[in-house]
């Protein structure tokens, strides 16, 4: 029998929504009004009421939507089932605490926030959205968030230290009962490699600004936690490309003796929505005044720069939020933009090989994939294939905690793995997610590399 839910107090801003269904019956985006939204939530149950239950995600054939339905052929954790799990949750069909409910905890367990259905759902359902307010509201209710989660959520906070810690995954791998008791103790699967941070970081010694020909446009470059501390190499390439085009590139930075700007986003995806909101709110202030002056902000990691386009939207930030939402883009969304405008002038030479490419499912759900390939197609004779897969699995930490361990290795193993795997050791791979390399690494022994870094071998080819 189903309780009058209480009226919940949602910590993230769902206002977009609830002018939803007052426009008649069903159109894009809206719900049915003969299907009520739920009893509480205000504009957060009409987003879950968007769900109109015609199971396009259920499809196991093409796109990213779902993979979490894709790897364990189960109803059961797909979009939909999400969604009317959730619907029930507000109309108090699952008692009188429903974020704390098995139920609801089941069904969002193995979402991995691809935003695969936000952008192929016919209708939008933007569970990953969805699935961080339920998170935050059991950690409210809950009173706390548990340590493991804690650890992730934080990483940009100790990311400086990661380098000290190299030595610990260098012990997981070699002795195995310390990768069990971080698995007992942490809930960190025993399986998996840690990361492992690069022993100088990109940004403590690049200069704010980095001039170019004096004709040249202005650009920022938004350097991302990951970049900066586990993959400095990235960011070098990505700011050689630049100079190499002529740009004169400011390193987004936040005020000296500050810690380093962060998108919010590990916070963000671990129901930390004050944190979160924190962490964007240091950002506006840095990059709000390079957006007013019209400059282009670049970002490297797909995950970090596209929730300045996305999720800020959902932290209530105000006006400034739209403007560098803007003015925020992918390396390759930039330099194809360039290219199409005749202001691209690089001097690509040679790399007579072959090259597969795995998208990032932001890169899939924000439309990016056409710009990796028209920027990749300026470099002569390299031969370029993208796999045709879903999430890779990592998601974030997702691929890391011990009990979606199998889960994560499943998605991978649907269609990325075996291809890297069958690819020749010459053909070189390009991930541009920080969690998609984790997982080539981890589930086919091979390193890959960030589109920036291909264009910077072509820059030098001889
Ligand atoms: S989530 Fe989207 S695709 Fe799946 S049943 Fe609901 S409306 Fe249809
Ligand atoms: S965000 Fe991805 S994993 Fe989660 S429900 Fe949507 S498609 Fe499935």
């Amino acid at each position: 029998m189903s309780e009058k839910p209480a009226q919940i107090k949602t910590q993230l801003d769902w206002s977009g929504y609830e002018s939803y269904g007052s426009f008649g019956s069903f159109d894009f985006g809206g719900f049915d009004e003969s299907e009520a939204a739920p009893a509480a939530g205000g504009g957060y149950a009409k987003a879950a009421a968007v769900c109109m239950g015609k199971r396009h995600c259920q499809n196991k054939h093409t796109g990213v939507m779902c993979p979490s339905y894709r790897a364990t052929d189960d109803e059961k954790h797909s979009t939909h089932h999400r969604a009317v799990t959730l619907k029930a949750a507000l109309d108090g069909e699952l008692g009188e605490h429903p974020f704390l409910s098995a139920a609801l905890a089941e069904a969002m367990e193995y979402c991995v926030s691809c935003k695969g259905c936000k952008s192929e759902c016919p209708h939008g359902v933007d569970m990953a959205l969805l699935r961080v307010e339920a998170m935050a509201q059991r950690w409210q209710q809950l009173g706390g968030i548990p340590l493991r989660e804690r650890l992730f959520a934080f990483t940009p906070r100790y990311a400086k230290h990661l380098k000290h810690l190299n030595l610990i995954g260098a012990l997981r791998l070699r002795v195995p009962l310390v990768a069990k008791a971080m698995q007992r103790w942490l809930g960190i699967a025993a399986q998996r490699s840690l990361p492992k941070a690069a022993a100088q970081d990109f940004l403590s010694s690049v200069p704010r600004t980095l001039f170019g020909n004096a004709a040249a446009r202005e650009v920022v470059l938004l350097v991302d936690t990951f970049s900066n501390h586990l993959d400095p190499q990235i960011a070098q390439a990505a700011l050689d490309v630049l100079q190499a085009a002529g740009y004169t590139a400011h390193i987004a930075q936040p005020a000296a003796g500050e810690r380093a700007l962060c998108c919010g986003r590990t916070f963000h995806s671990n129901g930390l929505i004050d944190e979160a909101r924190a962490e964007a709110t240091r950002m506006l202030d840095v990059l709000s005044p390079f957006a007013e002056r019209g400059l282009p902000i670049i970002g490297l990691e797909p995950s970090c720069l596209l929730m300045l386009r996305d999720e800020y939207h959902s932290l209530g930030l105000g006006e400034r939020v739209g403007k560098v939402a803007n003015a925020a883009v992918l390396l390759e969304e930039f330099l194809a933009r360039e290219h199409d405008a005749n202001r691209l002038g690089l001097p690509f030479r040679s790399i007579p090989e072959k090259v597969l490419v795995h998208g990032h499912c932001h890169q899939k759900a924000f439309g990016v994939m056409p710009a990796m390939s028209k920027v990749l197609g300026l470099v002569p004779d390299l031969q370029v294939e993208f796999i045709e897969s879903s999430c890779c699995g990592m998601a974030g930490s997702f691929g890391m905690e011990a009990e979606h361990y199998e889960v994560s290795m499943q998605m991978g193993e649907l269609s990325l793995l075996p291809t890297v795997r069958a690819a020749s050791e010459e053909t070189l791979l390009i991930a541009n997610g920080t969690s998609c390399r984790h997982q080539i690494r981890d589930g086919a022994a091979r390193e890959s590399l960030h589109l920036a870094q291909v264009l910077q071998r072509s820059l030098q080819a001889r």
